[in-house]
């Protein structure tokens, strides 16, 4: 007998028969003896429905309204859930955030979990209850309804699987797992039987959509194992844990490309202390998240400072760059946002050498000219011309062989 935990994202409950074939997975688990706690997204395109509605009713509206409003999207999951439950002969409950005692702070629409009440789910669970919860929502101190972000119902499921002390969560999407890099892009891509905390955090960061990054996190901090799984196939899926010395084996374990770059060059800033901190105390004043930065050597006392931002962002990088070009005395300030960024995650790296030396090579057999560089202890990534950028993830994934990784 397991105690499991199973999230059911949006696509898996998007309409009635989803919900019913759903419902009889719980059950089959159930009935094979385990206890059951199922969390459950809002239905696909619900909750971006939600925030139309409110917007057309109020331009701006308040935070705490709209998550009151968001929050029955996975409230109408959870009940007609357990309904669905029922109809097979079999108990459930479903419970929202606040009956569950998922207790946040008082951030709405971003809120963070602070405590969850464990008694109530495992009441129920001792009674041969299954438990349907209502992902992505909580209650701060003052008895508010609060939001988790957009895809927090991975959250939810990881958060109480680290709670109940689960045996296992898994996260059910409309993909069969991770893969070594998109499959839209690079054809020959294979799903990874297991992944470690820290690479799927490196690969949710450099925009592979697989989970949200809080979620990991969570799990990574609790031990919590989980699989990510499709609920149209119910295959095994990729289980996501913590590195064992045996995972150090596969040097590269993951390539991704994020397209979501832009490049700002401040030309000619005058070369002495306190620049950096002017230029990037502002950038972050505003909110802007930097990615990379490259400072080149200097010449006559100036120098060339080039970062890069995500594309939406940079109007916003111009501008302050701009208003302080006088000021840090630089001559000009250019843009590029026909840049993307190609990088490969692994913890082998750590106990690999020329890992950096083949990736380049490949960058260059494939013609493709490198224009920024940075690494981490598991992660080297590349700035490339955006043109070249899926050809580029291509000639990486095959340098590392992920196409034969088992
Ligand atoms: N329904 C929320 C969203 O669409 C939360 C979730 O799906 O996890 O972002
Ligand atoms: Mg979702």
């Amino acid at each position: 007998m397991a105690l499991i935990v199973q999230k059911y994202g949006g696509t898996s409950v998007a309409n009635p028969e989803r919900i019913r074939t759903v419902a009889r997975h719980i059950v089959d688990c159930h009935d094979k003896g385990n206890q059951v706690v199922a969390v459950v997204s809002a239905r696909a395109k619900q909750t971006d429905e939600l925030i139309a509605m409110a917007k057309e009713i109020c331009p701006e509206p308040s935070p705490r309204e709209l998550d009151m409003l968001l929050s029955i999207g996975e409230q109408m999951s959870s009940a007609l859930m357990a309904m669905a439950i029922h109809a097979l002969g079999r108990e459930a409950v479903s419970l929202t955030g606040v009956q569950v005692g998922i207790k946040t702070d008082n951030i709405y629409s971003k809120a963070k979990i602070q405590d969850i009440d464990n008694s109530r789910i495992l009441g129920h669970l001792s009674r041969g209850e299954s438990v349907i919860v209502a992902g992505f929502q909580g209650v701060d101190s003052a008895n508010n309804i609060t939001t988790l972000g957009r895809g927090g119902s991975d959250t939810t499921a990881i958060a109480i699987a680290a709670a109940i002390k689960a045996d296992i969560c898994d996260i059910y999407t409309d993909v069969d797992g991770v893969y070594t890099a998109d499959p839209r892009i690079v054809p020959d891509a294979r799903m990874l039987k297991t992944i470690s905390y820290d690479e799927l955090l490196e690969m949710a960061s450099l925009g592979a959509k697989v989970m949200h990054s809080r979620a990991v996190e969570i799990a990574k901090r609790f031990d919590v194992p989980f699989r990510v799984r499709s609920s149209f196939t119910w295959a095994e899926g990729t289980l996501v844990c913590k590195e064992v010395p045996e995972m150090e084996k596969i040097t590269v374990r993951g390539a991704a490309v994020d397209k979501n770059e832009a490049k700002v060059t401040m030309r000619g800033v005058s070369d002495k202390p306190g620049v950096a901190a002017r230029i990037f105390g502002e950038i972050a004043a505003q909110n802007l998240n930097v990615d990379m930065i490259i400072q080149n050597i200097s010449a006559n006392g100036r120098t060339d400072v080039s970062f890069t931002v995500t594309k939406t962002d940079l109007a916003k990088a111009l501008r302050i760059a701009e208003k302080l070009r006088g000021e840090i005395g630089a001559a000009e300030v250019l843009s590029d946002d026909k840049v993307a960024k190609v990088s490969v995650v692994g913890i082998g790296m750590r106990s690999h050498t020329g890992v950096a030396e083949r990736m380049f090579r490949a960058l260059a057999e494939a013609e493709v000219n490198i224009q920024m560089i940075s690494t981490s202890e598991i992660k080297i990534s590349c700035v490339i011309n955006d043109d070249k950028a899926d050809a580029a993830l291509r000639a990486v994934h095959k340098a590392f062989d992920l196409d034969k990784i088992e």
